[in-house]
């Protein structure tokens, strides 16, 4: 790969929340540590008739709600509101498109980087519009955020459109979950190490769990979340990718295609989940009013836009199984849900227990070891090993043996879109998913919308601040295990 010493980003939305929340502080911060290449634009581009100088106070007054004050210094955000612009750009209008090519025509950028983080509606005239004005050549990049689409149909109409502007390695799609860095880390953990390797697979390892649970609601976007649920929202893309990662077979080298392909055979390992076993694979919630965090919250019924009679899920446990020699019988369990108990995103690998305990008293020994990975609120690996506590009887209890990053490496980590921004302007495509995953990963989700269509049921009440339906419970307990905070 070139290195990259000039860019211009195109930041589409760039009023909008996810860019002033999340996209312009991961990029000062990245700027304020010196990784972004030296001559580098920032373009905002919204509908709205804002001046530069406006934009740039509007990022400033963003960076006061989002960005730590500790983090900030003025001088350093003088420096980086040098690399800001803004522009006037609606989607829909060609004519916008000719005057940012104006704009843009004695640039010495090396690259072009189009992030689109608006609705997807707005993804293919964006595209063709960019393509007409003759804004794009190959040295050009796009971004996708999420949501790629709603099925396998309208995720390739996306695709289709987009790819009949952007060939294939131009193509960003974004999965932020695969920034972070625990789950970078895992894949160093894997592959940088021969201790795991003898034990990653069916003989040594019982279950695997992966959980996302947010305490949130569907706050003020009620309407979209009504169309989309949680296993369009949180499975078919996040949970999936994450399942990748811990399963996939060691790839031939980090080349992002040697990573992709091995991810894309676990999402076609998947066994099917269809009509016939859909009510014995998944359990389906909807939150009901109840406390989170102290606080009384209305259900998910009660909250604005919600239609009364919904069957949109707010909570989805499954229960996965991988049809391959590594993996074969080994559940794969996996669980999203709002107005859960705790925010937490983890992934825990649960081994198989001692065969036998020379251990009379205790009854722990045979919980087996643990491997738990915590994406959210903190970042680690922890491993939990069996040992003695101190005294004079032979009490057993597991102790973690604990990677804390922040501690061992002694600097801030980066947050995901910092390092994906990084990858996406230097070109870096292997955190990012490949058209086939997008399309094996609706083909396995599309057949359990069917069949929870199909058969007519309602999704199970849960009061908010719980960890879901009682019946999420019951899906690992039929297989003799139990969720982590039930263990
Ligand atoms: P938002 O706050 O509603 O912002 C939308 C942005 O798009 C604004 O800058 C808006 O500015 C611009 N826009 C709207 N209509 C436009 C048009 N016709 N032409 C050009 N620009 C237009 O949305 P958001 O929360 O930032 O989310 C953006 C996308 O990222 C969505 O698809 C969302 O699902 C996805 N996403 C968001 C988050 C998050 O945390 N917010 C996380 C993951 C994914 P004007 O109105 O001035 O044009």
């Amino acid at each position: 790969m070139p290195k990259v010493n000039s860019f211009d980003l195109l930041l589409f939305g760039g009023t909008g929340d996810l860019a002033m929340r999340k996209l312009l502080p991961a990029l000062y911060f990245r700027h304020r540590d010196g990784d972004l290449p030296p001559h580098g634009r920032i373009l905002g581009l919204a509908r709205e008739t804002l001046s530069r100088a406006e934009f740039i106070a509007k990022v400033e007054a963003s960076f006061d709600r989002f960005v730590p004050a500790a983090d900030i210094d003025k001088a350093t955000f003088e420096t980086f509101a040098e690399r800001l612009d803004y522009a006037k750009v609606e989607a829909n209008t060609p004519q916008d498109f000719g005057v940012l090519a104006d704009t843009l025509k004695d640039s010495p950028a090396q690259v072009r980087v189009f992030f689109l983080s608006t609705a997807p509606d707005f993804f293919a005239p964006i595209c063709k519009n960019l393509a007409a004005a003759g804004l794009v050549d190959a040295n050009s990049r796009v971004v996708l955020e999420k949501p790629l689409g709603r099925d396998l149909a309208s995720a390739q109409k996306i695709n289709e459109d987009v790819g009949s502007v952007f060939t294939e390695p131009q193509i960003f799609r974004i999965d932020h979950y695969l920034g972070k860095e625990p789950v970078q880390n895992l894949l160093a953990l894997r592959f940088a190490n021969a201790l795991l390797e003898p034990l990653w697979n069916r003989t040594w390892v019982r279950n695997v769990q992966i959980t996302i649970a947010e305490q949130v609601g569907v706050e003020t976007r009620g309407d979209f979340y009504d169309r989309t649920g949680a296993l369009r929202d949180m499975v078919q893309n996040h949970l999936l990718q994450l399942l990748c990662i811990v399963a996939m077979e060691p790839p031939t080298s980090i080349h992002p295609d040697a990573v992709r392909d091995e991810k894309l055979k676990v999402l076609r390992a998947l066994a099917p989940i269809t009509r016939a076993n859909v009510g014995a694979c998944t359990v389906r919630g909807q939150y009901r009013a109840g406390t989170v965090n102290g606080a009384a919250v209305p259900g998910y019924l009660d909250e604005a836009g919600i239609p009364p009679d919904t069957s949109t899920e707010t909570y989805v446990a499954i229960r996965a199984e991988l049809e391959s020699w590594r993996w074969s019988g080994v559940p794969f369990y996996l669980r999203t849900g709002k107005r859960m108990a705790e925010r937490v995103a983890e992934i825990v690998v649960n081994f198989r227990s001692i065969p036998h305990s020379i251990f009379p008293s205790a009854g722990k020994e045979t919980l087996g070891n643990r491997l738990v990975i915590q994406l959210q609120p903190e970042e680690g690996l922890e491993l939990f090993m069996m040992a003695k506590v101190p005294g004079d009887t032979m009490s057993l209890r597991p102790v973690g043996l604990n990677l804390d990053f922040a501690e061992q490496f002694k600097q801030r980590p980066m947050e995901a879109y910092e390092r994906l921004l990084l990858d996406a302007i230097r070109g870096n495509l292997t955190l990012f998913m490949r058209r086939d995953e997008l399309d094996a990963a609706w083909r396995w989700c599309e057949p359990i919308l069917d069949g929870w269509q199909a058969s007519g049921e309602m999704p199970r009440p849960y009061g908010a601040g719980s960890w879901g339906p009682a019946a999420s419970s019951a899906l690992v307990g039929r297989d003799g295990a139990a969720w982590r905070e039930e263990s």
